[in-house]
């Protein structure tokens, strides 16, 4: 394989991401598929630069100033101002089809997420929940749980179709 071919695949199976203030929703949505993903709605311009380049991450935003910055090395101008319609967008800038992973990741923190034992998370949950579920998943980082619900199934049905859009395209 020669070098520029093999950086390019090395790159694309450690795609990471820093979101410009604006993108929470996309973030959500990102963080959902198993994409690491950097936000805070208070981070300044060169604060989003300085992570890019220390953590090579790549830049998304819908403002060409960021992108013009002569630091930035990889960054992407997102066309659609729709959170759903950006994610699609930008799994196909970067040809992440077969890199999504759903429930991997926590949306809240960017931290990973694994499945764990009713047990140990029966303190935090609402009795409804704990009669109704029986599959959870911790958030390593943070701690959040997630389990599957009918948010869940919302989800899942999200990505079913997503899947079967970007087979179409
Ligand atoms: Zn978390």
């Amino acid at each position: 394989m020669d070098t520029k071919i093999k950086k390019q695949a090395e790159f694309l199976r450690d795609t990471k991401f820093v979101n410009d203030v604006h993108l929470g929703k996309l973030t959500r949505l990102l963080r959902m598929t198993g994409f690491d993903t950097v936000y805070r709605n208070d981070l300044e311009d060169d604060e989003i630069i300085r992570i890019a380049v220390e953590e090579q991450r790549i830049i998304l935003t819908r403002d060409l100033g960021i992108l013009k910055n002569k630091k930035v090395q990889k960054g992407y101008f997102l066309r659609s101002q729709q959170p759903k319609e950006q994610l699609r967008e930008v799994i196909l800038r970067f040809q992440l089809q077969n890199n999504m992973k759903f429930l991997s990741r926590c949306i809240i923190c960017n931290g990973t997420i694994e499945k764990t034992d009713k047990s140990s998370v029966e303190s935090c949950l609402k009795p409804g929940t704990q009669k109704h579920f029986n599959d959870f998943f911790r958030c390593k980082d943070c701690g959040k749980v997630y389990w599957e619900g009918s948010h869940f199934n919302k989800m899942m049905m999200f990505f079913q179709n997503l899947e079967n859009e970007l087979e179409r395209s």
